[in-house]
């Protein structure tokens, strides 16, 4: 098992600051904390940042969170090319009688309103695509880049919008197979991680920021597949107690390889949509257990009595994983799997007939998602 502390993402830092000033004797540490004294203003500074280009001819500033002011210099063209908003800015002819326009360094001076690390942000990106070049499945990937495709938005940046909302989107499956594919890669990571490598968590897409950004930007087709993931996930796995040092169940959950959700940022929609999703999903386990009762799966050999006998203690199991956390895809991949079938003592002929039920109902299950989270009336395919 990889140490945790040294591969979290988060430290606790957020925790050290009480705001307070802190004590240096035994008198004073049981006193009623005094409030810090108010330092003295800070004064505003104005520094150069990247991209900052000799040969620009525009210069771009805006305030830092702290109140200082970042300058960028770049070239109107590139601005023009991928932002209308900006093309049409600079289009407007300066009245004659505009003799005190802002200038920097011998160029325009612009001021935008936005923060300047999401402004430096998306000028990197402007300049370079590599710029944003995360992982495929980076767990923070829509956290990190929901502000720069609201400055895209606000400023019609469309071709850079698609291209991050296309990231997105490519981390999740869009098919079972990719489903399948990804959930197998994600063992397989887990069960060989050694020691230093990264948690699973850490390495694979977080459904909560996913979903809120999906929301906000249309990605629908990520919805369906983050709320079914987010749907196998407890709420006690949050990703808050990254920050707590001394939260060791987390821990030990997170490094055996349980996946975690930032619960915190999903709104009372997100949260009925999920709540709704999962109660449908844990009654499939009733309806499908009773669906294979069915006369059509009826043994037609000499050994009907042992075929039923075994098919009715796979159909009690079944059951009895929905009462827990349920991962319908799973537990009929596993419960019902060629090898599980073939050396469950069923007949060869109720083994086919059978795995072929299953795989066609997971597809359908997968076809379904969308009803399942989003329908305000859905029935059960097996009901
Ligand atoms: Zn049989």
């Amino acid at each position: 098992m990889a140490d945790a502390t040294q591969t979290l993402p988060f430290r606790p830092s957020q925790h050290m600051s009480s705001g307070f000033v802190e004590t240096s004797n035994a008198e004073s540490a049981v006193a009623a904390p005094r409030p810090r004294k108010d330092k003295k203003k800070k004064k505003m500074t104005t520094k150069r940042s990247f991209p900052y280009f000799d040969d620009g001819n525009l210069v771009i500033s805006a305030k830092s969170e702290s109140q200082d002011r970042f300058l960028f210099r770049v070239h109107k063209s590139i601005l023009s090319f991928h932002s209308p908003v900006f093309a049409d800015m600079f289009a407007l002819p300066t009245p004659a009688d505009v003799t005190n326009i802002d200038s920097y360094d011998g160029v325009p001076l612009l001021h935008m309103p936005d923060p300047a690390d999401e402004v430096a942000s998306l000028l990197k990106f402007m300049y370079n695509l590599k710029s944003f070049a995360d992982r495929r499945h980076e767990p923070w990937l829509p956290w990190r880049a929901r502000p720069i495709m609201e400055l895209c938005k606000k400023y019609e940046i469309d071709g850079l919008l698609d291209h991050l909302k296309s990231r997105i989107e490519s981390a999740w499956p869009k098919t079972l197979v990719e489903w399948d594919a990804l959930e197998a890669e994600i063992a397989h990571y887990n069960d060989t991680r050694g020691i230093g490598d990264d948690i699973v968590d850490n390495q694979y897409p977080e459904p909560a920021m996913a979903i809120m950004v999906a929301t906000q930007f249309e990605l629908d087709a990520v919805l369906p597949v983050a709320f079914y993931h987010l749907s196998r996930l407890d709420t006690e796995m949050d990703r808050k107690y990254y920050s707590e040092v001394d939260d060791d169940a987390f821990l030990y959950r997170i490094t055996d390889g349980e996946r975690s959700a930032n619960w915190g940022c999903l709104g009372a929609d997100e949260l009925l949509t999920l709540t709704r999703g999962r109660e449908r999903l844990k009654s499939m386990y009733y309806w499908i257990s009773r669906h294979l009762d069915n006369p059509a799966f009826r043994c037609s050999s000499d050994k009907d009595t042992q075929c039923s006998k075994i098919l009715s203690k796979m159909r009690k199991d079944f059951q009895g994983q929905g009462s827990q956390r349920g991962d319908l895809l799973e537990h009929l991949k596993t419960g019902f799997s060629s090898t599980t079938l073939e050396g469950s003592g069923l007949c060869f002929r109720c083994t086919r007939r059978l795995e072929e039920e299953v795989k066609e109902m997971r597809e359908i299950l997968w076809d379904d998602l969308r009803g399942v989270f989003f329908d305000e009336r859905f029935k059960c395919e097996w009901r």
